[in-house]
């Protein structure tokens, strides 16, 4: 079965674009007609859409998951918002250090931030 890996488009375009100064629509339409850019296939006189080029002959049907990209819309915090975000999920599910109120795993036996025994 021939499956688009499309995390490896995704990682290549997020790789080699700055979405800095992109919208959400610009990055979309960027990113579509970057998939659809003519592309040489290396040693052979011949160009195709670069979609070509991420398209991989899958025998086991079972991995295909490995190659799709997160579709799943739900919020999940990266990058620089992560911190921002930290408190509000680990605070159900947390204690915090007595010496320094960092936030802990409940099985934490020490803080990580300064080392204190709990
Ligand atoms: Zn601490």
């Amino acid at each position: 079965m021939e499956i688009f890996n499309g995390r490896a488009a995704t990682d290549e375009y997020m790789a080699t674009h700055s979405l800095t100064f992109s919208t959400p629509e610009m990055t979309l339409k960027k990113f579509a007609l970057w998939l659809g850019d003519q592309v040489n296939i290396p040693g052979k006189n011949k160009t195709v859409p670069r979609l070509m080029t991420y398209i991989n002959d899958v025998k086991n049907q079972s991995n295909k998951d490995e190659f799709l990209p997160d579709t799943d819309d739900t919020f999940k915090p990266s990058g620089a918002v992560t911190d921002m975000f930290k408190d509000h999920t680990q605070v159900a599910s947390a204690n915090n250090c007595r010496n320094c109120s960092q936030p802990l795993k409940i099985a934490s036996k020490f803080c990580p931030k300064c080392g204190s025994k709990q």
